[in-house]
């Protein structure tokens, strides 16, 4: 795991003085070969304080909403921030922002059941007593144990022992749109809740120490541990959502969340054009939550074409929906100003 993150990048972006988007700003990758040490630069006063910092976290209760399209113009649209590809599940921002990888680390999360066999006497208690069926007398099956620890309490012999395992990476990258953190977990890896609290909090630590007041959060979809994850302390919560009846459910059970944790909610309606009855139930229901609905993004081939190119869409297009989007961004601004939290 990476060890306290140096006030770091921060330097590494800052120093930078940078300009828009980022570009011009010292990179992590400078920082590196500066040879500085993240233990001694952690040791600098940071320039932000963590309650300076302004979070958003572009989010979905329903994935293929188009969520990561739009998180990737806000990418390209804001000037100060940091980004933070919180989706770890599916990881999909580097696709379209291409950050340099200057920094990896393997995630160790959850702990799971470890033998030595030397000291196993075959008597398979752990078998019985286990209610996973995660382990026999030959092997432990790693995903399927929990972690409790039952069988390492019932282990006659003490040939069992609880062991963390890497279940995902962490990265630390250069981006032309700025800083960037962010993570994949690997297939069957558990612990993705604290594996987006570690993107966070090495996000946190490269605006602080860079003077970015801006966090940028590509949050996943869903209502999940990883989600919720992703949404703790933001200043304000951005819903991407389309105008199907599944969309709309699970955008309802998402700002039901919201609501309960007091995080503000804007939504973006996306292909709004697409179902005029869906469009005016969404509306109604945002309305009836309290949710400010900050644009209506017409369908727009534009989009696809830009995924295709692996670019973010407000760059390589100026029309319906790449206007929208840039309404929407104006909007978010105006509401980070407004938030009180
Ligand atoms: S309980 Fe201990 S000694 Fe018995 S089979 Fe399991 S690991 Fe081996
Ligand atoms: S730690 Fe718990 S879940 Fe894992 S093998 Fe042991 S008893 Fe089963």
């Amino acid at each position: 795991m990476f060890g306290p993150v140096p006030a770091v990048v921060a330097e590494a972006v800052d120093a930078a003085g940078s300009g828009k988007n980022g570009m011009g700003a010292r990179r992590v990758s400078e920082w590196m070969r500066a040879g500085a040490s993240p233990a001694a630069e952690s040791n600098a006063a940071p320039a932000l304080s963590r309650a300076e910092l302004k979070q958003v976290a572009i989010v979905s209760g329903k994935g293929g909403t188009g969520k990561t399209s739009i998180a990737a113009s806000f990418a390209a649209l804001a000037t100060e921030k940091v980004l933070a590809d919180c989706d770890v599940d599916a990881a999909n921002l580097h696709l379209l922002l291409h950050p340099e990888v200057r920094q990896r680390q393997e995630f160790h999360g959850a702990k799971v059941a470890f033998r030595d066999a030397s000291a196993c006497r075959a008597c398979g208690e752990c078998e019985r007593r286990c209610r996973f069926a995660a382990i026999t007398r030959e092997k432990v099956d790693v995903h399927a144990c929990q972690g409790c620890g039952l069988c390492v309490l019932a282990c006659p012999n003490h040939a069992l022992a609880l062991e963390t395992v890497a279940c995902g990476e962490f990265f630390l990258s250069d981006s032309r749109y700025g800083p960037m953190a962010h993570a994949r977990l690997y297939p069957g890896g558990e612990s993705s809740g604290r594996l987006v609290t570690e993107v966070r909090r090495h996000a946190e630590v490269m605006a602080m120490g860079a003077n970015l007041r801006l966090i940028l959060i590509d949050g996943p979809p869903g209502i999940g541990c990883s989600a919720t994850a992703a949404l703790v302390d933001v200043d304000l919560a951005v819903v991407v959502t389309e105008p199907t009846p599944a969309a709309q459910h699970d955008m309802l059970r998402l700002l039901l969340l919201l609501k309960h944790f007091g995080i503000p909610a804007a939504v973006i309606l996306n292909k709004a054009d697409l179902d005029d009855a869906n469009r005016q139930s969404i509306l109604q229901m945002c309305e009836a939550m309290g949710a400010t609905v900050i644009a209506q993004v017409p369908f727009d081939d534009a989009v696809t074409r830009a995924i295709a190119a692996g670019r973010p869409l407000i760059e390589v297009d100026e029309g319906p929906a790449a206007r929208a989007i840039q309404d929407a961004w104006a909007a978010t601004c105006q509401l980070l100003e407004c938030a009180t939290i």
